[in-house]
């Protein structure tokens, strides 16, 4: 398998950065993440838009005209035709004496490269999640690299045996550490609202269309902590996530429990989700 850095393709051990990279001094940089099934790309489009609007948000300067060309060739060098993977891409502000301020010119650092991994069975999981504080930036609409507050808190989660966390900010659930956030109420889905507060996930943006397109009733509005007892339904999206359900929100002092098999609406949903799965890519 190769990965891709700033024009060469080179064996992962033969990529190397400079200890100058404000990527690497900052986290100074963007990040993507494109799901391909089969060795089809899922999504490319709005990934790709979402990555230009990252970068346009931090005045990061990267021609991306070409990053198209360059995530197939990384499937097609990872041998990953046939199978389910992702493609991880980063942009950073490059090279330059360490200063809080950036340089007026750089060269930016691409790195890219595919890899494996499961997107089959996600429909049987029904998983336990922990509540954490959102303790993000205000930015959380940039995909940026600097990560440190979703890192801390998934940590936290992965001790206690959680697979992810959804985090709160004053009084409302915003979405998980690295997937965007689902409630059920009254047979209505809610969502945070796109905005600083979440990143726009492309998973979510496409759920909202699926519930439009199929007259389920969706409103974009963040869920008070208060109002959880009239939820009969969570679930989690992401790249990779896909549409997980919740199966139990636990707090510091108590456990919400959202019954003992997966709600109707997210079924509905994931079953929607695979459906448009293989429109687009025929698998
Ligand atoms: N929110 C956050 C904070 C994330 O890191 C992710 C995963 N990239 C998501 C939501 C889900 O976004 P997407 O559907 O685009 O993967």
């Amino acid at each position: 398998s190769k990965v891709y850095l700033n024009g060469e393709w080179l064996k992962p051990e033969a990529a190397k950065i400079s200890v100058f990279d404000r990527g690497f001094l900052f986290g100074d940089g963007i990040y993507e993440v494109i799901p391909f099934y089969c060795g089809k790309l899922f999504l490319l489009k709005e990934h790709l838009e979402r990555l230009r609007y990252s970068l346009k948000e931090v005045e990061l300067k990267c021609d991306i005209s070409d990053f198209e060309a360059l995530i197939l060739k990384a499937i097609d060098l990872a041998e990953l035709n046939k199978d389910d993977g992702a493609i991880y891409i980063q942009v950073s502000r490059g090279m330059a004496p360490r200063t809080h301020y950036f340089p007026e010119s750089y060269d930016a650092t691409v790195l890219m490269y595919a890899y494996k991994t499961n997107l089959r069975g996600f429909q049987d999981q029904f998983k336990d999640v922990v509540v954490s504080n959102d303790l993000r930036w205000h930015r959380c609409d940039i995909k940026s690299v600097s990560l440190m507050a979703n890192i801390l808190a998934n940590t936290e989660a992965k001790k206690g045996g959680f697979a992810e966390n959804i985090m709160i900010r004053d009084g409302f659930f915003t979405e998980g550490s690295h997937s965007s956030l689902f409630f059920v109420k009254n047979d209505t889905v809610y969502t945070h609202p796109n905005g600083k507060f979440i990143l726009p996930g492309i998973t979510r943006n496409l759920l909202i269309k699926l519930c439009k397109d199929n007259d389920i009733e969706i409103v974009e509005k963040g869920l008070p902590v208060s109002a959880l007892d009239e939820v009969t339904e969570v679930f989690i999206t992401g790249t990779t996530t896909q549409i997980t359900a919740i199966k139990n929100l636990h707090f510091p002092d108590k456990i919400v429990h959202f019954g003992d098999e997966i709600g109707k609406v997210t079924k509905r949903l994931q079953q929607l989700f695979s459906e448009e799965v293989k429109n687009q890519t025929g698998v």
